[in-house]
């Protein structure tokens, strides 16, 4: 059984959700997409129920603030793990090479060198090229440059059980070049920044992302069975759901999910 858990669903500046980041769980294996910005990360992944030690694999889609700061949190907490023999194994961590590089000239900075010194040894960064493939907890991932506007962004893809298709578009309005690693897909997941009818207050476009009009209009023809929209605003965080539903729904035709942090989306 796969599931998506949403460890945070707002974009890189809200205070009443956390940033955009999930957990991509295969049985009892666990890949983690991204780590939002804050101490949070460590703390609604014990709401969870979900032990650090438990991962072992993270992707950190592209340097952004509320996408990396999370790691060195996590970071922090396993070192204090490994101190008292909680921690076994190394971290994979997976990123295009701009990632890499902020991670490993960040850290050193950040901690006593006694901590510094374990990070040191079980953390392992694997540098990814577009369209490279890696099984990471049990599932063959592809991951590729999203040829974004801003940082160097990498999405990904993976086929779940019964041969159903997700893709992962990081937080970007999707580029036209990338349309065709999303049409007919099971599960697609794509930033929407605010309602439509709100853009003059949050000014997606100069972001770079998009209203959930815009990604329902840009995708109505491509045969995505789900759509999951997140990254958003947090201001209608009790309505939201039904709010951006609302809105998706009078221009796609198929199933939209907008789901709030710590939901569990199962993936069959
Ligand atoms: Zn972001």
């Amino acid at each position: 059984m796969q599931k998506l858990i949403m460890i945070g669903t707002g974009h890189g500046f809200v205070f009443d959700c956390y940033n955009t980041c999930f957990l991509m769980q295969n049985d009892d294996k666990y890949f983690l997409i991204d780590t939002g910005g804050s101490a949070h990360i460590v703390q609604n992944l014990q709401k969870l129920n979900i032990n650090l030690g438990q991962i072992h694999d993270i992707f950190i889609s592209h340097c952004h603030t509320d996408h990396i700061l999370g790691l060195f949190w996590i970071l922090k907490r396993l070192a204090g793990m490994i101190r008292s023999g909680k921690y076994e194994g190394s971290l994979n961590i997976y990123c295009n090479d701009e990632v890499a590089n902020s991670i490993r000239n960040i850290y050193p900075n950040l901690f006593p060198n006694l901590y510094v010194d374990l990070i040191t040894k079980y953390l392992n960064i694997v540098i990814l090229n577009d369209n490279e493939t890696k099984n990471i907890a049990g599932k063959d991932y592809t991951f590729f440059d999203a040829k974004a506007r801003g940082n160097k962004l990498y999405g990904f893809e993976t086929e779940l059980d019964d041969n159903k298709k997700l893709v992962f578009l990081g937080d970007e309005t999707c580029n036209p070049e990338i349309y065709d690693k999303i049409k007919n897909c099971d599960y697609v997941m794509h930033e929407a920044f605010c309602l439509d009818s709100e853009q003059d207050i949050f000014k997606p476009y100069e972001k770079h992302h998009s209203t959930v009009k815009s990604v329902c209009e840009n995708f109505k023809d491509f045969n995505i069975k789900n759509l999951i929209l997140f990254h958003t605003e947090d201001t209608h965080l009790n309505n939201r759901k039904e709010l951006y539903l609302n809105e998706g729904k009078q221009y796609y035709s198929n199933n939209i999910l907008i789901p709030d942090d710590l939901e569990i989306i199962e993936l069959n």
